[in-house]
């Protein structure tokens, strides 16, 4: 999965293209002009293409049709549109690509920059998940509740730092599942398996259990951390749940405070009492509600009506890439505007590279989270990240510094 595809109508792009990427080292590199030979190429037994250039404007077959084609055969490699057209049109169609769940890395006016195609390449290579090539897999749900009986399931942390200071506040726990045959598999293969087959409430009880846990064993080393761990608004239909949770606060002594609950709403809901009813109780013993993926169709202005959140989670689809989209930073201060009127804190997910960090520190966003910072990690990781952060923190002060001076 380490060779790259070209696919472009016009002869000339392909050449300056695979040029620019062999200037930047890659040279198992493939050019397609139409389509239909791109996709020949991928069908192909032994295709090994991890990332794919597709232009967007094709004669015979447009670049819309393709994804559409690539997202039915279950492509789990990298895409990175380019295209001559304007950039509201680049967006859209980048947003197309994400609702089809492709992997997209970006999306590139033509001529292609090299500086800019040299940081799309870097953010390949860096962040290029192998494990996520069982995409489209799903797991039987006796194999799932299995492996929640037989602790495969493993919490992997990802930090969550304060933006004007760059100071760790705290963790967000994120679900793997060591899985005997796949390694590590991600949550979106077995989360929706276990809400399906109503085995969500054991899975959540598992993974806060053993975050509370490894926040107590961090607290006995000296580092007081808060922890996030996420549930979905129709996940929460046990009423003795928030008793659940107050006894394991309880039994690791961790104060109600440090513990984040991040809610999203993923499927319509049937009654709301009863998740209104959990999250409230929560809340009047101080647990902290955070709304996650906020501005998705996850994420709505009437759960902010309606629940006592004090956290705000702005999607990543508003986050990366944003200090040069206009249409991102309106809806970025609308929504810390909103989140500030309301005493809630705003925190971006999905920083991905120096760019954002600055752009959202600018813009009086508080907590920052993601791929720059530090990626989700298992727990014996944090102690050694948290002192290769000192030193990139550092280097950021000195570059605000730098800035403002
Ligand atoms: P989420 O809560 O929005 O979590 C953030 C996701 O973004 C994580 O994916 C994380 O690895 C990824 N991420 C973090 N930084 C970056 C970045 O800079 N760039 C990009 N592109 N992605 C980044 P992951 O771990 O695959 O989790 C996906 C979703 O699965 C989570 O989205 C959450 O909704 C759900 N999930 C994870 N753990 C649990 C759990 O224990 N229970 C439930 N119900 N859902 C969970
Ligand atoms: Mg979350
Ligand atoms: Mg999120």
């Amino acid at each position: 999965m380490n060779e790259i595809l070209l696919v472009d109508d016009d002869p000339y792009q392909l050449r300056l293209l695979s040029r620019q990427l062999a200037t930047l080292g890659h040279e198992k590199v493939s050019c397609c002009d139409t389509p239909s030979s791109a996709l020949a190429v991928l069908d192909a037994p032994d295709a090994a293409i991890g990332l794919l250039f597709l232009d967007l404007n094709m004669p015979q077959m447009d670049g819309v049709e393709v994804m559409r084609a690539l997202a039915g055969r279950g492509y789990a490699g990298a895409l990175v549109l380019i295209s001559g057209e304007d950039s509201r049109i680049l967006e859209t169609a980048m947003r197309l690509a994400f609702a089809h769940e492709l992997n997209v890395l970006g999306a590139l006016p033509k001529p292609c920059e090299n500086a800019s195609l040299a940081a799309l390449l870097d953010r390949w290579q860096r962040f290029h998940r192998p494990a996520r090539q069982a995409a489209g897999k799903t797991y039987a749900p006796d194999e799932v509740r299995h492996a929640i009986e037989h602790g495969e399931l493993v919490n992997h942390y990802q930090p969550k730092v304060e933006l004007a200071t760059g100071a760790p506040v705290g963790v967000e726990t994120l679900v793997r599942w060591r899985h005997p045959q796949d390694g590590l598999v991600y949550p979106d293969r077995f989360i929706g398996v276990a809400e399906e087959h109503d085995f969500i409430d054991a899975l959540t009880r598992r993974v806060i259990r053993d975050a509370l846990d490894q926040t107590k064993a961090w607290r006995d080393m000296g580092l007081r951390l808060s922890v996030a761990v996420n549930v979905s608004m129709d996940d929460l239909v046990a009423l003795d749940f928030p008793d659940f949770v107050l006894d394991e606060l309880g039994r690791t002594g961790v104060p109600a405070g440090d513990l984040i609950l991040e809610v999203t709403e993923s499927r319509l809901m049937k009654d709301p009492r009863a998740p209104m009813e959990i999250l409230t109780r929560l809340r009047l013993k101080r647990v902290r509600l955070s709304i996650d993926d906020f501005g998705t169709g996850h994420s709505s202005l009437a759960q902010l009506r309606d629940l006592p959140f004090v956290e705000l989670k702005v999607d990543r689809g508003f986050v990366h890439g944003g200090a040069t989209n206009p249409t991102m930073g309106a809806i970025l201060t609308a929504s810390r505007t909103m989140a500030q009127q309301l005493g809630m804190k705003t925190v971006a997910e999905g920083v991905e590279d120096l760019g954002d960090w600055h752009w959202l520190r600018d813009y009086g966003c508080d907590l920052a989270q993601g791929y720059f910072i530090g990626k989700p990690m298992p727990a014996e990781e944090l102690p050694g990240w948290l002192t290769a952060w000192e030193g990139r923190r550092a280097g950021l002060a000195c570059d605000r510094s730098l800035r403002e001076g």
